[in-house]
């Protein structure tokens, strides 16, 4: 008799909608945006400038659900559902009484949860009549999805990729032309905002802040072109709960339900969409489970960020977001999870750490490879330097059932896999990976770029 490894759905499984935690939140609504001219929240009209109707509704809107278009289902089937895998050989490694699960997304096509909200956002600026994309991306992996999803609604792409990635990972690069897009190294002489940055800094490596900028230029002008997110605002978050609703449906089938749910966090997107809907059912009545965010100890947003008002982008083109915030002049030390180097967070995960649904947790890069090789070597799957932080997690959490003696289900998001990020296992394995330690001078430099603004 096989043991039971894997819980398997059919395409028919696919959910038919997103789920919005915000219908179930007790307390009131979202804080909103701010237009930082005005201080005031920010307004339908405004947001339409880059963002088509359905996804302002998304990004705003208090339904429990909203229908997945079925081209967007469609496109979905090419990958999910995506496989809920017991790590029993793991848990045998570890020798705990825990039963340890994790839910891979590394099975899309670009090797991440990012399609799961590049396809929805391709296809409604589609519909809106944009012919064409235009976003930034840091590691390479949110314009990876960018450019799969362009492509097949027969768009064009353009990817602004900070520098220094794009110099080290040369192969995200190949990966965006396979599929037709533009990668542009960041900061660029194509815009007046990378121009201005060049002139002044020639070997600037770039910022995702720099990229930003550059990308919504670009955007500002040409209308033919639409915006794209990657991680953190609501509607993206809310994208990625097709994550969480298959689990949910797996455990069924498992027999099984998670007294843990651990996730990595950098906009907080993959971590919502594994765990929002668990956390759906428990405001709803139903069990209670804990819910881990692990961000890198070298980015600290929710461990030793404040909760106020903040821009995104460091440019300060974008919106203000009420979020955990390190101050949008934080540059994160190149930790190698580049996913997770971000000054703030999604407005929707502040807001579940603040009504205590979620605990967060900072672990060291070291601490985390170590878990993802002992990972790889039990499972077979080479986790993402990202998704390596949850592995990290739901380790230490099977050996702390080990040590109490007592059993507990386990659930942790394995993000993506590493197959593009294999230069920082051969740091790690050669012995020069460091543990970048957080500057309290420069935390307290980047806290003071805060914006003042009446408490909140
Ligand atoms: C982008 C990325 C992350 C971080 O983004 P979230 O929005 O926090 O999920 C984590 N893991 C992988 C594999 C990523 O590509």
């Amino acid at each position: 008799m096989l043991e039971r490894t894997k819980f398997l759905l059919d395409e028919q499984d696919i959910p038919t909608s997103w789920y919005n935690l915000a219908a179930d939140l007790k307390g009131g609504p979202l804080a909103p945006a701010l237009n930082p001219a005005t201080g005031e929240p920010l307004t339908r009209d405004e947001m339409a400038y880059t963002m088509p109707e359905q996804l302002i509704e998304q990004e705003i809107g208090t339904e429990r659900e909203y229908e997945i278009p079925d081209p967007v289902r469609q496109i979905y089937a090419l990958w999910r559902p995506s496989p809920l895998i017991r790590a029993r050989r793991l848990e045998r490694a570890l020798d705990t009484p825990a039963r340890i699960y994790y839910k891979y997304e590394g099975v899309a096509p670009t090797g991440s949860h990012k399609p799961n909200t590049g396809i929805p956002q391709a296809y409604y600026n589609k519909l809106a009549g944009k012919t064409g994309l235009v976003t930034e991306t840091g590691a390479g992996q949110w314009g990876s999805a960018t450019a799969l999803s362009a492509n097949f609604f027969g768009m064009t792409a353009k990817v602004y990729m900070v520098r220094v990635s794009f110099e080290q990972k040369p192969y995200r690069r190949a990966l965006m032309e396979t599929y037709g897009a533009v990668c542009v190294p960041s900061p660029s002489e194509e815009t007046a905002v990378g121009r201005a940055i060049l002139a002044e800094h020639p070997d600037s490596p770039g910022s995702l802040g720099i990229a930003t900028s550059e990308a919504l230029e670009a955007f500002g002008t040409d209308p033919s072109l639409g915006y794209v997110l990657g991680s953190a605002a609501n509607h993206v978050l809310l994208h990625q709960t097709v994550i969480g609703q298959e689990a949910i449906r797996q455990f069924a089938l498992a027999d099984d339900y998670p007294d843990i749910v651990v996730g990595c966090a950098g906009g907080g997107s993959n971590l919502a969409g594994l765990a929002f809907p668990f956390l759906g059912e428990q405001l709803r009545g139903g069990r209670a489970v804990r819910v881990l965010a692990v961000e890198p100890a070298a980015c600290p947003t929710l461990t030793q960020g404040v909760v106020a008002y903040d821009y995104a982008d460091t440019g300060r083109l974008g919106p203000l977001f009420r979020m955990h915030t390190l101050g949008h002049e934080f540059v994160p030390p190149p930790v190698h999870a580049g996913g997770l180097r971000a000054h703030g967070i999604g407005p929707m995960i502040t807001r579940t750490v603040e009504d205590g649904l979620i605990e967060p947790v900072a672990v060291p890069q070291t601490r985390c490879f170590e878990a993802g090789v002992q990972f790889a070597r039990a499972e077979g799957v080479l986790p993402a330097p990202e998704s390596t932080h949850a592995v990290r997690v739901a380790v230490d959490e099977a050996i702390r059932c080990r040590e109490e003696g007592t059993s507990r289900t386990i659930l942790f998001g394995l993000s993506g896999h590493g197959h593009f990020d294999l230069v920082a296992y051969q740091k790690y394995f050669a012995g020069i990976l460091e543990d970048d330690a957080v500057d309290a001078a420069a935390l307290a430099r980047a806290a003071a770029s805060i914006p003042r603004m009446a408490a909140v």
